[in-house]
């Protein structure tokens, strides 16, 4: 991985009032050992996480993954994140990336093992080059996340709806849609509901309308889906938030896997059977997403 740069920051109260951290960053050297042992992010999966999209040093929708890093930690009980604080250092790795994608992560742990405070980083590094998954798209398969639609909130301890650092079961999720002969896999609900892919969120066309799944189902509510749902809207598309059976998706007149780096890839099979690609809306879905947003 290339990177550009790192930053410890030491986490302000949400409501200090300064106008300036500058003081609460330390620039480290992003590849050498940063962390204690007594780490809970590495001993638990303890914390949460964003990753932001960075075109030409410009940082994608701050505002939409620092609400959600708000959320996010909301439903973890770990302290609010002070969002000024953090984009500013969003701002600061942001100019040290080079030209091209890049991608920064805020990570905000639990902390050290009985230790008094959280321990928060933000790093910048060089983006893959996803240029060909854009066009040519991923083959997913269908996979059992082992619960209901309606967990969410009968069991709020499973922290459904937050991005945390515990994404060992998404990578597995992703092992075994290779293992299956696909690239991706989409989640659906032990009594039949799609819900999203291990890392993106999904969206399904029907006619002139777009849907995706609801967030009340236990996803983590996507900020690139979010974005370009506005963008569709603006061009006179209807959008729409709907609980969907799975049989919806390999009926439907074509579907993407939409996220902050990747991107939109189209969804060219699930399970094995063809689904078409409408490869212009694709093309003009990345041309949007590639452009400034905030
Ligand atoms: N769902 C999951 C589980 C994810 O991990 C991600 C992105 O990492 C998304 C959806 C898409 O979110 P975003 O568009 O904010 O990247």
């Amino acid at each position: 991985m290339a990177w550009y740069s790192a930053l410890m920051i030491d986490p302000a109260a949400a409501d200090d009032p300064r106008d300036d951290f500058a003081a609460t960053f330390t620039a480290i050297d992003p590849a050498a050992p940063a962390l204690s042992v007594g780490e809970l992010s590495t001993q638990r999966g303890d914390g949460i996480f964003e990753s932001i999209g960075v075109v030409d040093r410009h940082p994608q929708e701050v505002t939409a993954h620092l609400e959600r890093l708000a959320h996010s930690a909301r439903i973890c009980d770990l302290p609010a994140p002070n969002l000024a604080q953090w984009r500013q250092a969003i701002a600061e790795v942001a100019v040290a990336c080079g030209p091209g994608e890049s991608v920064i992560k805020l990570i905000l742990s639990r902390g050290v093992e009985h230790g008094p405070a959280p321990t928060a980083w933000v790093t910048a590094a060089a983006a893959s080059d996803f240029t060909a998954i854009r066009r040519d798209g991923v083959r997913v398969v269908t996979l059992d996340r082992g619960y209901a639609i309606d967990v969410p909130s009968r069991a709020p301890w499973l922290l459904l709806g937050a991005k945390t650092l515990s994404y060992a079961v998404n990578m597995a999720a992703i092992r075994e849609a290779k293992r299956r002969g696909a690239d991706d896999a989409v989640f659906v609900t032990s009594d039949g509901f799609v819900l999203e892919a291990p890392t993106a969120s999904l969206i399904i066309r029907r006619g002139d309308t777009f849907v995706t799944p609801a967030a009340n189902g236990g996803i983590l509510q996507g900020t690139t889906q979010l974005s370009l749902f506005a963008h569709l809207e603006q061009q006179g598309f209807v959008t729409a938030y709907e609980t969907i059976p799975l049989d919806q998706l390999a009926t439907a007149d074509a579907a993407w896997l939409v996220s902050s780096v990747r991107l939109a890839a189209p969804i060219t099979a699930v399970d094995g059977t063809p689904l078409a690609v409408d490869a212009e809306l694709t093309a003009s879905a990345n041309r949007y997403l590639l452009s400034p947003r905030d």
